[in-house]
């Protein structure tokens, strides 16, 4: 059910939660930037554009968010002292995005990854903000995604404050050429930034792990080089 924009907005405060947040791969990321913009997966192959196929995407057909943009309430790196499970971009919006009347804000109360097709609106999202903050403290965080219904033009990068970009700090070997992930990824980034683009010098590396998280320790043991292609370059 569509949320009041002004009263989630109030809510946020109230909850302490200024930012909102949305992980992908550098692939698609740059799509967003060549085109000043978040899109909703649907939007980017209405569009006939580039994105890293996600093994959900059949899902999110199914249960009817394929045209829906995702937002995190918190970093879940940080949060989870590991890697974004959608890729190693970060990107930070200001809360203010939630008070534009623009934007079709629902917020779920699982991953429609645990939805099917039957699965009533009731059960799949939050009715109003009533419900919401009688329910907030029993769902767990990563479980309330914030969506944008319905999008079909970019959301624009002018909410952005920043884009943090992993580092796993490894070199990968694809045909017989040593590749550092990082670096670049950064460069791919900087060539599709126009000067004077909103996140120009705005794409930082993450410095903020704890001394307890796992994601370069999972880069390196989980991650095929295939899959770290598909994620970084
Ligand atoms: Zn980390």
């Amino acid at each position: 059910m569509k949320l009041n924009n002004q009263e989630l907005y109030d809510f946020f405060v109230e909850k302490q939660i200024l930012a909102l947040y949305h992980a992908n791969t550098v692939g698609t990321s740059i799509t967003y930037l060549q085109n000043e913009g978040l899109l909703s997966r649907g939007a980017v192959e209405d569009k006939g554009l580039f994105q890293t196929p996600q093994s959900s995407d059949d899902k999110d057909k199914e249960v009817n968010v394929w045209h829906d943009v995702f937002l995190d309430t918190s970093d879940l790196h940080t949060y989870f002292d590991r890697e974004n499970h959608y890729g190693p971009i970060l990107f930070e919006f200001d809360l203010e995005l939630v008070k534009d009347e623009n934007f079709e804000i629902w917020i779920t109360k699982d991953n429609p990854i645990r939805w099917d097709k039957d699965t009533p609106y009731t059960e799949r999202y939050f009715q109003n903000i009533e419900e919401l903050r009688k329910l907030w403290d029993t769902i767990k965080r990563e479980r309330k995604m914030i969506t944008i219904r319905n999008n079909s033009s970019p959301i624009l990068f002018n909410y952005a404050r920043r884009a943090i970009v992993d580092d796993p700090r490894l070199l990968v070997t694809y045909s017989g050429e040593q590749v550092h992930l990082f670096n670049t990824a950064k460069s791919k980034i900087i060539e599709n930034l126009p000067d004077n683009h909103i996140l120009k010098g705005k794409f930082i590396p993450r410095t903020d792990c704890s001394k307890r998280c796992y994601c370069r320790q999972n880069y390196k043991d989980d991650y095929s080089p295939q899959k770290l292609k598909r994620f970084f370059l």
